[in-house]
């Protein structure tokens, strides 16, 4: 009996490694699971479902054959892959989930996000998050050609890693304040996410009560897949090289 929870995977054609490892993981240690929740930036772009790039294919395919094998997949977007759209939600078996959506775990309320949101001090990224959240922006952008929508996701994608560059960590991580506000908005004492790459986990209070924010790491070095069981919250590192044998030799450099 456990639930699993990963995220920021940031899959992308120029690292096969992490693609192996998390095919290997959906084969090989999911298929025990009773649910599965991926919390965002499973991709590290997303133009649309009708982009053909194989990559997609065989994720969509993975994903299917664990949720084959009885096992309920959830999706929350994240920043990198917000136009990730019912077709291809459909084709890999996951169901789609709002940012935030609360869920019973073992009996528990537990609040899920990307994380993204909760970043309030990053005055630069919340205003290109609102452009990005308008829904005829999305529906004109979706109507470009590939080209265009892929060459718009490079020039995006190169000037936030120049700016995040001189931001400062305090201002890239979530604010308790946020944080705060949201568990008490959901009624919930346990928020889990991902989207800062910082994987811990931290106990506080809120109003009195005790209360645990998850943060999920990414997977550009290690696996990191929180493992719940009833009363029970475990984050787990795992190698690349170990959830993926065959690419053992290459991930031994990284
Ligand atoms: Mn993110």
């Amino acid at each position: 009996m456990s639930t699993l929870f990963i995220s920021d995977i940031h899959l992308c054609s120029d690292r096969p490694d992490m693609t192996a490892a998390l095919v290997r993981f959906l084969e090989r240690d999911a298929p025990g699971a009773d649910t599965l929740y991926v919390l965002g930036d499973l991709f590290e772009f997303w133009i649309g479902d009708d982009d053909p790039n194989p990559l997609h294919h065989a994720i969509a395919d993975a994903f299917a054959a664990l949720r084959q094998r009885g096992v309920p997949i959830y999706f929350i977007h994240g920043n990198r892959d917000f136009l990730l759209g019912r077709q291809f939600a459909k084709r890999s078996g996951m169901t789609l989930l709002a940012d935030p959506s609360v869920i019973d775990l073992y009996g528990e309320r537990v609040l899920l996000s990307h994380g993204d949101l909760l970043c309030t001090l990053d005055l630069g990224y919340q205003k290109l998050r609102r452009i990005t959240q308008l829904k005829w922006l999305r529906w004109l952008f979706l109507r470009l050609p590939l080209t265009h929508r892929l060459a718009i996701a490079c020039k995006m994608r190169g000037q936030s890693q120049m700016e995040n560059v001189q931001k400062s960590q305090t201002i890239m991580d979530v604010t308790p304040a946020a944080v705060d506000a949201l568990l008490r908005q959901h009624g919930c004492r346990m928020l889990i996410h991902g989207h800062t790459h910082r994987p811990a986990i931290h106990d506080f209070t809120l109003d009195g009560q005790a209360a645990r924010r998850i943060v999920l790491g990414d997977w550009f070095e290690q696996g990191s897949v929180l493992v719940c069981r009833p009363g029970e919250q475990r984050l787990e590192q795992r190698s690349l090289s170990s959830l993926n044998p065959a690419g053992a030799h290459e991930s031994d450099n990284l």
